[in-house]
């Protein structure tokens, strides 16, 4: 069966000696048997965070990865850079970055291909706007970009990939999906990978939901049979909140 991940998303906050403390106060205790434990942390906190969770079973994950391994692209990040330090996880196509840095379907596509070279584990991300959610079109967005995201994966490979589905109006906004309605988009996105692959691939690609998780509320997502974690923002950042999402799961 598939094992739990919850992965926490600082997005642009801490320090690396923020991290560091961080993951002092954590170690030993967002370690869980049977879920999986990812920090995501800005670029400048990822030496500090692998080497801190050498040893532990916390994995470490970026936020973003350049799609190509080097080249003239000033101020980017490869995913050779990334996995030189131990990082096994990277998050791609946040709905941030799709709306503030022009990412799209395809630029999404190309950071799967990247991350996969570098034996980096994508956490892709899809979601819907509010007007496209009160437009009924939800299971249409995700559809197409879970589509986009999988192009030219062997089943192998899609299989490895976890996706997140974060409605848009829910990501920091304190006001989160119903569980019910986050299992029934969740189940359709599973759908979409069994039509593009096999019922197998589709079984083993885990999938978080995300968008205003916190310890209150993640024993309801967990409890529905598609809903294999959480992508978490803010709740992410403290260091007893993170442990309680961990023990939640
Ligand atoms: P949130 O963010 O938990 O703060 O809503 C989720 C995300 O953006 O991944």
């Amino acid at each position: 069966m598939r094992t739990p991940i919850i992965a926490g998303n600082w997005k642009m906050f801490k320090t690396a000696a923020e991290a560091n403390a961080f993951f002092a106060e954590v170690k030993g205790k967002a370690e869980v048997e049977g879920v999986e434990s990812v920090i995501c942390g800005p670029f400048t906190t990822l030496p500090a965070l692998t080497e801190a969770a050498k040893g532990t079973a916390i994995a470490i994950g970026a936020q973003n990865v350049h799609f190509a391994d080097n080249g003239a692209y000033t101020g980017e990040i490869s995913g050779g850079m990334l996995q030189e330090l131990g990082v096994s996880y990277v998050i791609i196509g946040h709905s941030e970055r799709r709306a503030y840095f022009a990412e799209t379907d395809e630029i999404v596509n190309q950071k799967v291909h990247a991350a996969f070279r570098h034996e980096l584990k994508p956490i892709v991300c899809v979601g819907e706007q509010l007007e496209e959610r009160e437009a009924g079109k939800t299971k249409d967005i995700c559809t197409t970009q879970t589509t986009a995201a999988f192009a030219g994966l062997s089943a192998e490979q899609a299989a490895q990939v976890v996706i997140a589905y974060e409605p848009i109006w829910a990501i920091g906004t304190g006001k989160s999906s119903t569980a019910a309605d986050a299992e029934d988009v969740i189940a359709a996105i599973r759908e979409v990978v069994a039509g593009l692959y096999d019922q197998a691939t589709a079984d083993a690609v885990r999938i978080q939901y995300g968008g205003s998780v916190k310890p209150a509320n993640i024993a309801e997502y967990m409890s529905q049979p598609n809903i294999d974690g959480a992508l978490v923002g803010g709740a992410s950042l403290e260091p007893a909140s993170y442990i309680a999402l961990i023990e939640g799961a």
